[in-house]
């Protein structure tokens, strides 16, 4: 990767000596290592046993979690926030494990809808949740600083499963407790 960073930066400073970027390729590999580390974590040992038994059945919600990621298109930053909602069915997981599911899908590649989709398939497969709500709102760099140039155009994608897609109460209780 190292190689690869020297070479784009030979490219991007054909006309230009710059001391400043002797170390920037392995600065920059590992900078890529640390925001791709997703792929390295697995479920299991985010999870790490932190499923409790529960007759709760009623919504939880985890609001504002803190979102960075790299679009595959351009390699340029999304970031935002993520919201996710669970109606459990006999077992609850830890809070902490939200964000720490959201981080491990978040730290990959992604576009922002199989971001979305993602962590609420997991949620779901990991809880047996009778529904699961996922939103994430999130600014894109690639459409910021290029492009379109739209600075202040937010991406909002969402993913309804189970009692979340079919009632349109557990719905709009969950997208009021949003607001
Ligand atoms: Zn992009």
């Amino acid at each position: 990767m190292e190689q690869a960073i020297a070479k784009i930066l030979g490219d991007l400073h054909k006309h230009e000596d710059h001391s400043g970027l002797v170390d920037t390729p392995k600065r920059a590999a590992k900078a890529y290592q640390f925001l791709t580390q997703g792929y390295a974590h697995n479920l299991d040992e985010i999870i790490n046993g932190a499923l409790y038994e529960s007759n709760l059945d009623e919504m939880v919600m985890v609001k504002d979690i803190e979102l960075y990621s790299l679009c595959e298109h351009h390699l340029l930053p999304f970031f935002g926030k993520c919201h996710i909602a669970y109606i459990p069915r006999g077992k609850v997981l830890g809070l902490s494990k939200f964000a720490r599911i959201t981080d491990m899908f978040a730290r990959r590649l992604q576009i922002q809808e199989r971001l979305t989709q993602q962590i609420a398939d997991t949620i779901q497969e990991v809880t047996d949740a009778k529904g699961v709500a996922v939103i994430i709102e999130a600014q894109h760099l690639c459409m910021m600083m290029r492009g379109v140039q739209k600075q202040n155009s937010l991406m909002k994608t969402s993913v309804m499963l189970g009692k979340f897609r079919s009632d349109d109460r557990t719905r709009n209780e969950f997208l009021n407790l949003l607001r």
